[in-house]
């Protein structure tokens, strides 16, 4: 028998979000963000889901080549670029795009000597001051890629600090764009602006973000970028993380549970224990009073998660028993929800799933 946690993946609903990522922003090409396993998904499950798509966009160079391995013909994006000569290379042999974001990148360029010809997403520093050209640097840097004789399309782009909130005190999303378009004056090419926080704020900055293509990544996975929640944005959610009660105890006053007995009872109560750990990818971190469903009854984690386990307060469940269901989170429990419980946001839960989470596929739908 194997473990009863599993995660499933909707590839219904992976479908069904990148089709309301093409309602946000129509008419404009889309690529599908699947780096980090396609956000803790599967790679080839994200190819699958994302078929629709009109290219996907990743950070590593290998997992770029197993796409066209498994028969993705459409574009592929590299959101870092290149690491080195050798993955230059790569770019011209699998036909992949890359981002260029830095001096040495276009030196890895100029020296390769490229055979074919390549197209690539030239990047600027409008505030985010990770990676990037800034305004004033980027016609010079354009220009020097254009004196590429390898070097095809250029598609000027940025990526956005704060793109789920449209009044940031610090840096708005209109700063951004502002600076962008500074930036790029005078400059001809395809524009590559949002990520999903960008996406779903396409309708209220219509006329700011002229976008070619988009790079919505989390809303894909029916996760939010923040503002509103996903359900409130329409996405369906992508990944249910679910086990079973595996031991009940029945516990009296002043009995304590787990590691550093975090939680007391301060009344009798009936306590249920998960298939499921931080070594799971189940927050450490979680508080007590995270929501849990059992038998798709809303109850709560008590004590301390622990590595192969958590508890849960079964007190109000009666009906709850060794083999009721358990949903962490996913379909009925937002994957946002538990996040914010445990301090931190959906995307980090989502890419943490552990390689030891038996993941298995089904329509949302069939899983209710
Ligand atoms: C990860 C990433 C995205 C997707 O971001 P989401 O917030 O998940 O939509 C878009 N663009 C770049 C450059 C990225 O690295």
């Amino acid at each position: 028998m194997p473990r009863p946690l599993t995660a499933t993946i909707h590839l219904d609903s992976m479908q069904h979000n990148l089709a309301r990522a093409r309602c946000c922003a129509p008419g404009t090409r889309v690529w599908a963000v699947v780096k980090a396993n396609a956000y803790g998904h599967g790679l080839e499950r994200g190819m699958r889901g994302f078929a629709d798509a009109d290219g996907l966009a990743l950070i590593e160079p290998d997992n770029a080549l197993r796409l066209r391995e498994l028969g993705w013909t459409k574009p592929l994006l590299l959101l870092e670029g290149i690491f080195d000569g050798a993955d230059a290379q790569l770019l011209v042999s699998h036909g992949i795009d890359s981002t260029v974001h830095s001096v040495e990148q276009i030196v890895l360029l100029e020296q390769a000597r490229l055979s074919g010809p390549i197209d690539v997403h030239l990047k600027m520093n409008t505030g985010m001051n990770r990676l990037g050209f800034a305004p004033p640097a980027y016609a010079a840097a354009h220009a020097r890629l254009r004196a590429i004789p390898a070097v095809r399309n250029i598609t000027l782009m940025t990526h956005f600090a704060n793109a789920d909130e449209l009044e940031h005190p610090r840096l708005t999303i209109r700063e951004q764009v502002a600076r962008f378009s500074s930036g790029a004056r005078g400059i001809a090419g395809l524009r590559s602006l949002s990520n999903s926080g960008g996406v779903l704020h396409q309708a209220l900055l219509a006329r700011e973000l002229a976008n070619d293509w988009v790079r919505p990544g989390i809303m894909l996975y029916g996760g939010t970028p923040g503002g509103k929640s996903a359900s409130e944005f329409g996405l369906r959610p992508t990944m249910t993380l679910a086990s079973e009660i595996i031991g009940i105890q029945d516990i009296v006053a002043g009995d304590t549970v787990g590691y550093g007995s975090r939680f007391e009872a301060a009344e009798p109560a009936r306590i249920g224990v998960v298939a499921c750990g931080y070594a799971d990818g189940y927050p450490r971190h979680a508080q007590q009073g995270t929501p849990v469903l059992v038998d798709g009854v809303a109850t709560t984690l008590i004590g301390r998660v622990s590595m192969d386990m958590l508890t849960v307060d079964l007190t109000d469940v009666p009906g709850a028993h060794v083999g009721s269901r358990v949903t962490l989170w996913g379909a009925g429990l937002p994957i946002d929800t538990v996040a914010q419980a445990a301090d931190t946001i959906g995307y980090e839960l989502m890419c943490a799933l552990a390689a030891r989470v038996r993941v298995l596929e089904a329509n949302l739908d069939s899983h209710g």
